[in-house]
């Protein structure tokens, strides 16, 4: 079933702008009739919180936001991750990296330092090779876009801890999952076109991606685990998702009541909810008079 997708990553519990993203990625699918699926991308183990996954379903759940599938687990699909590095490995475009962080030039894309290496060595990262054309694709919130391989460079697709990286896992599952709509916040912008060689390269099928903004702090940080962001309060619901409707320019509707419930919201959402008429970016401390109503 073709559908759209929210994908947090369990660092943290939910905060207004991870509440931002999911709604409208939830909005969009549902207006386009397509199912709204849930994945914790928890590849990363040592950036994982214990329990944070869990906390970030519950408080979707109260926010009516209810996957239409049951939960996927990034973790859970390694044999996936695995077959997709050993297509791309006999593409001939991989090659194993042993450049260490430290040696390679800082906010420069890679050298192409090990380009050339054909033979596998152990303690290595592998790297895809990107080359030729641009990369381009048109974003329905942030419109035409255009990235130079050359200025992307050799992206990791297997790290040398031997996680695999999260381009090649989100461009896999992306694929494999059917989602035909991709809408995250715009802090990701960048990492589409990595994502779309790695799919171009597997032959699986591209999503249309819509890139909304990211609630900011007062000093122009994007809401986050680092930017200390308070968690969502699940206890003030339907004020949340009022505020995050707000933030994404719908207006505010005529026939409320003070008794809607977070599905009245949705619903008032999906029928107004456009895309095309979102804001690329919202002012510095948008999320900043974000009051944490107690939920008594
Ligand atoms: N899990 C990643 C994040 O939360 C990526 C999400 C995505 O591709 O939508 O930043
Ligand atoms: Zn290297």
């Amino acid at each position: 079933m073709p559908a759209g997708r929210f994908a947090p990553s369990p660092t943290g519990p939910l905060h207004l702008g991870s509440l931002l993203t999911a709604a409208a990625s939830y909005m969009a699918a549902k207006q386009a009739g397509l199912q709204w699926l849930l994945r914790i991308d928890d590849l990363d183990t040592a950036r994982n919180v214990d329990g944070a996954a869990q906390q970030i379903i519950d408080a979707l759940e109260a926010h009516g936001l209810h996957p239409d599938a049951p939960v996927i687990y990034q973790s859970k699909l390694i044999i996936r991750y695995a077959e997709a590095l050993t297509r791309l490995q006999h593409s001939g475009e991989c090659f194993h990296c042993t450049c260490s962080r430290k040696k390679l030039p800082k906010g420069r894309p890679y050298p192409g330092t090990c380009r050339h290496r054909t033979t596998p060595v152990n303690d290595a990262a592998v790297r895809l090779r990107l080359r030729g054309e641009p990369i381009t694709f048109e974003d329905v919130v942030q419109g035409p876009q255009s990235f130079d391989p050359a200025e992307l460079g050799d992206q990791i697709i297997l790290r040398r801890d031997g996680v695999y990286a999260y381009h090649l896992a989100c461009a896999v599952d992306d694929g494999m999952n059917d989602i035909v709509q991709v809408v995250r916040g715009v802090d990701l912008l960048p990492s589409t076109a990595p994502q779309l060689a790695i799919m171009r390269a597997l032959g699986l099928s591209e999503p249309v991606y819509a890139h909304v903004p990211v609630v900011t702090n007062r000093a122009g940080q994007k809401l986050s685990k680092q930017t200390h962001a308070h968690p969502v309060n699940v206890g003030a619901a339907a004020q949340n998702l009022q505020r995050v409707l707000s933030l994404l320019g719908l207006p505010t509707p005529a026939n409320r009541t003070q008794t809607w419930q977070p599905s009245d919201w949705l619903q008032w959402g999906v029928s107004c909810f456009d895309l095309r008429r979102t804001q690329q970016r919202l002012p510095p401390g948008s999320g900043d008079d974000f009051e944490l109503p107690s939920p008594t």
